[in-house]
């Protein structure tokens, strides 16, 4: 079974074709960027053959997919012969509110509540609508699957998602924290257990997703019981670009002195604030590691103020949770970074967390076990992989359906 996974923001649109039925290969992915420019840029991918690169205008997302389209089917480059063999799309969808607890075929219902959604995440849910009614328009009667980033941390409690405002911007709003990463948050967390034999209804974990956005989710006995992220993807831990947890009064008073309008300061918290706020340098770990390497203080500052917001947050989720069995690390700087998780990890036996540094030095962009023998907690690197996650739901879903 061929699927099409998507994942549509404003500008961009990213995707893969898996083949479900061939041990879950990717047939072929790319990146489309600056959609609705003058000039666009296709980046594609058929696997075992030469990257594709090249200009061209694409106006819209349904442009942006009748390229894909063709890419798939292009005589050279192509991996199918037909539209038909491509059994269904699944969509990356941001937000998904209060209103979806998993993912789910669309129809026009969904497609309404997914609209709903929009006032929670205005730029994101409406590119992700783009998409899904370009698929409708392109090939019509596919069926087509959402997946939430939001729906793994529906099983937060009322306490953990309520924030300490008034309650009726709650009710007439819906503003509470939501969680962000679902997808990948539930990945690993499933890998890491199966990784050490366990089943996760048996287990408490905390998953650290670390990339150019950043999340952590304690797991207990496989719900999401809390996510550092919150109404929006700002809020938790230090970022490449964003600022994570900030006194909201800190807010207000650059917006007073500065003269910030909303937009001004939405900008500031989330992209030019973090690590890249911090350092003034780079949003990029590997950019702040060498800089730090070569002595320049800021980016130094910038790595440790991030290892010690993630070093709280592991804290916190381990009493929520009265105790921990797995700590994951996930993310290209969770996957990648070797002094990161040391700098993170180190000093926390108290709490039965022990690291086995060679272990730990040679473990880059794969599955391992990098904590001792000796170590309560099991700390485990696994690799992450959304669009994998988005293809398993929609056969599923689509299967269901049969
Ligand atoms: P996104 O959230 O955009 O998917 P990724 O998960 O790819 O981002 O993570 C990007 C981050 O991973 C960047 O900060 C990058 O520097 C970091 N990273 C990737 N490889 C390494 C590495 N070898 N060492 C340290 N950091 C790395």
């Amino acid at each position: 079974m061929k699927i099409l996974v998507l994942n549509c923001g404003s500008s961009s649109i990213k995707y893969q074709l898996f083949d479900m039925s061939a041990d879950e290969n990717v047939l072929a992915k790319g990146l489309l960027e600056r959609i609705g420019q003058t000039i666009g840029i296709v980046n594609h991918t058929s696997i075992g053959k030469d990257k594709i690169k090249y200009e061209t205008p694409i106006p819209n997302h349904t442009a942006g997919i009748e390229i894909i389209i063709n890419l798939l089917l292009d005589k050279e480059v192509g991996v199918i012969n037909s539209l038909s063999e491509i059994k269904a799309a699944g969509h990356r969808v941001a937000h998904g509110g209060e209103h979806f607890k998993n993912s789910v075929i669309i129809n026009n219902d969904t497609i309404t509540e997914i609209s709903n959604c929009i006032q929670l995440a205005p730029l994101h849910n409406p590119a992700n609508l783009k998409g899904i009614l370009a698929v409708e328009k392109l090939i019509p009667g596919l069926p087509q699957v959402a997946v939430f980033d939001t729906s793994f941390h529906q099983s937060m409690p009322d306490y953990a998602y309520i924030y300490g405002i008034p309650y009726e911007y709650y009710e007439n709003f819906e503003i509470r924290r939501y969680g962000f990463h679902g997808t990948s948050h539930k990945f690993v967390a499933e890998k890491a257990a199966n990784m050490i034999g366990k089943n996760i209804n048996d287990l408490k974990i905390i998953s650290c997703h670390l990339g150019n956005g950043a999340s952590i989710t304690a797991i207990d006995r496989g719900a999401s019981i809390d996510n550092s992220m919150g109404f929006t993807p700002v809020e938790g831990l230090i970022m490449g670009t964003r600022c994570g947890d900030l006194d909201v009064g800190a807010l207000l008073f650059i917006m007073e002195k500065e003269n910030l309008d909303t937009k001004q300061a939405n900008d500031l918290v989330n992209k030019k604030s973090g690590v890249l706020g911090i350092s003034g340098i780079s949003s990029d770990m590997r950019d702040l590691e060498n800089a730090a390497m070569q002595g320049n203080k800021r980016a130094k500052l910038a790595l440790d103020v991030y290892a010690y917001k993630v070093k709280k947050y592991i804290g916190s989720y381990i009493a929520a949770m009265n105790g921990l069995d797995i700590l994951i690390f996930t993310g290209g700087i969770g996957e990648n970074s070797v002094h990161m998780r040391e700098q993170i990890t180190s000093n926390m036996e108290y709490l039965g967390i022990k690291i086995d540094k060679n272990i730990n030095d040679s473990t880059k962009g794969v599955d391992a076990i990098i904590s001792t023998k000796d170590s309560k907690v099991c700390t485990i690197v696994a690799t992450t992989n959304e669009e994998l996650v988005i293809a398993r739901d929609t056969m599923r879903i689509v299967n269901d359906l049969n």
